[in-house]
């Protein structure tokens, strides 16, 4: 009959698609943001819930693991092998609670890039898989995590060195110059004709970068670049980074710049950063970010909101910058560059579980806002892209609380002691204080003058939940997934 007829053409067409894509699908996804974000938390979870699918997980928002098609996912051996693994083993360790007096601690975060690839089986649902009999298919996904910081660099490409100075005196003048003393003195007598021995340019090389890493710590600002000099990968100590911005060039003509010795400070710099985006921006972008077929990049929105406006305003431009990256599509220089382009690109603000629940939506409006620029360039780009809310790991449970009648929303938890905080700090602290409270308000908007003077905002340092052969607890984890992957595991 014709309904016969018709029913075989269709499952002949869904096996041949079935065939050409193969039952191993194959997808590349990268994760970055800016340090102390979250990625090594998030990237944890991710392999975690995965794992776990079927066995305990929380993943109702992901349709294959509700549906229970989901079979789990085992780690196999990556494919480059010059590219560090990521510590999954270490972070669980630290999440176990069984190395430390204290209890469970956050993974160590990564400052570079690494790499790790899992095997997913699950049940495919298409009607051609099971006519082929194939019970089980798999995807091999293969997670990257670098940098967010690596982005930044990016404008670079298409900077020559005295606009890329004349950028950083500006940066300085915007509430960081407090950081800069002791670079701003080392170059105090120097002009672009000085004559600097190699050792010399060194050491002010190395307080450039502690001015850089005083104002990312101290004063929690973000757009800083170079990248590397933050965090340099295999290049620490390189003197490929031993370079540093010239103020004050505006006061040459291009002509007077140009005919200064090839020994002059100037030219030595300008050869150096020349270098540093050949040698290390370009490579980064044409070994690593173009080969991604999918990008989630994370936000600590809520720790740019504890850190005051300069820092906010700071962070909102870095993430301009950052996401360039994304929109840059077919733009002239970088067209060569970037000739494969990210399907799919997710955007989450992280650490949801610092706010109530009912917090959750006004984070988001928050996130969209922050990113609205880019937003709007990514989307005339035409690159699929959604945003979320999320915690990779909770580590605080939504309660209520009633007072005089009334009801309201609070998060319980345990606080680090008092020196585990920041995540790089060595020392560990006392005891764990159990509290139950109301950290604050998220403005659904940015920010005006107004709240920064009530200064409202103060979010706890939540200790980790114990993790110990079992699935994080989460907060929208499984959305994220269905994104990310949902699509590929039909
Ligand atoms: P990375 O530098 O981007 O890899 O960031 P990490 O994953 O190391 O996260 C930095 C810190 O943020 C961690 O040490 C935690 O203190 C905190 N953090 C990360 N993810 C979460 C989360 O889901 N919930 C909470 N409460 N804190 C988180």
């Amino acid at each position: 009959t014709r309904n016969a007829r018709q029913l075989a053409r269709e499952v002949g067409r869904e096996a041949h698609d079935l065939l050409e894509r193969g039952l191993d699908r194959q997808l590349r996804l990268a994760v970055t943001g800016l340090s102390g974000a979250g990625k090594t938390a998030f990237l944890v979870s991710l392999i975690e819930q995965l794992r776990h699918a079927g066995l305990g997980a929380r993943l109702e928002l992901l349709p294959a693991a509700r549906d229970g098609r989901l079979l789990g996912a085992e780690r196999v051996s990556q494919p480059d092998l010059s590219i560090p693994r990521f510590p999954l083993e270490a972070g669980l360790r630290s999440l176990s609670g069984q190395h430390s007096p204290h209890g469970p601690e956050w993974p160590t975060p990564t400052r570079s890039i690494s790499e790790l690839r899992l095997k997913i089986g699950f049940r495919p649902t298409s009607r051609a898989a099971r006519m082929l009999d194939s019970q089980r298919a798999t995807l091999t996904l293969d997670l990257i995590d670098y940098p967010g910081e690596w982005l930044l660099d990016l404008p670079m490409l298409e900077q020559d060195f005295t606009a890329w100075s004349s950028e950083c005196e500006t940066q300085l003048a915007d509430g960081r110059g407090d950081w800069a003393h002791d670079w701003m003195g080392a170059i105090a007598g120097l002009t672009p004709d000085s004559e600097v021995d190699e050792d010399r340019l060194a050491e002010i090389a190395s307080l450039y970068t502690d001015y850089l890493h005083a104002a990312r710590r101290k004063g929690g600002f973000v757009d800083l670049t170079p990248g590397r000099f933050l965090l340099p990968g295999e290049l620490d100590e390189a003197p490929v980074l031993q370079f540093f911005p010239l103020p004050g060039l505006g006061d040459w003509t291009a002509d007077a710049l140009a005919a200064l010795p090839e020994t002059s400070l100037y030219r030595t710099l300008a050869r150096r950063f020349d270098h540093y985006r050949r040698r290390v921006v370009r490579p980064f972008y044409h070994d690593h970010f173009r080969r991604f077929d999918r990008q989630i990049v994370l936000i600590d929105v809520l720790g740019a909101l504890n850190a005051g406006p300069a820092p906010f305003r700071d962070l909102s431009r870095a993430l301009d910058k950052l996401f360039d990256s994304f929109a840059y599509g077919r733009r002239h220089l970088l067209a060569r560059l970037m000739d494969r382009r990210i399907d799919r690109l997710a955007i989450a603000a992280t650490k949801a579980d610092h706010v109530t629940p009912e917090q959750h939506g006004a984070m988001r409006d928050l996130l969209e806002q922050l990113l609205a620029g880019p937003l709007k360039r990514l989307r005339y780009r035409d690159v699929p892209l959604k945003a979320f809310t999320i915690a990779a790991i909770r580590a605080s449970e939504a309660r209520e609380v009633v007072e005089n009648g009334q009801r309201h929303p609070a998060l319980a938890g345990h606080l680090l002691g008092e020196h585990e905080g920041s995540s790089d700090s060595g020392t560990q602290g006392a005891g764990r204080e159990s509290v139950l409270l109301f950290p604050g308000e998220v403005p659904s908007r940015l920010p005006d003058p107004n709240f920064w003077a009530e200064s409202r905002f103060d979010f706890p340092h939540f200790a980790p939940p114990q993790v110990d052969g079992k699935a994080p607890p989460h907060i929208r984890m499984d959305a994220v997934l269905d994104w990310l992957l949902g699509d590929h595991l039909k």
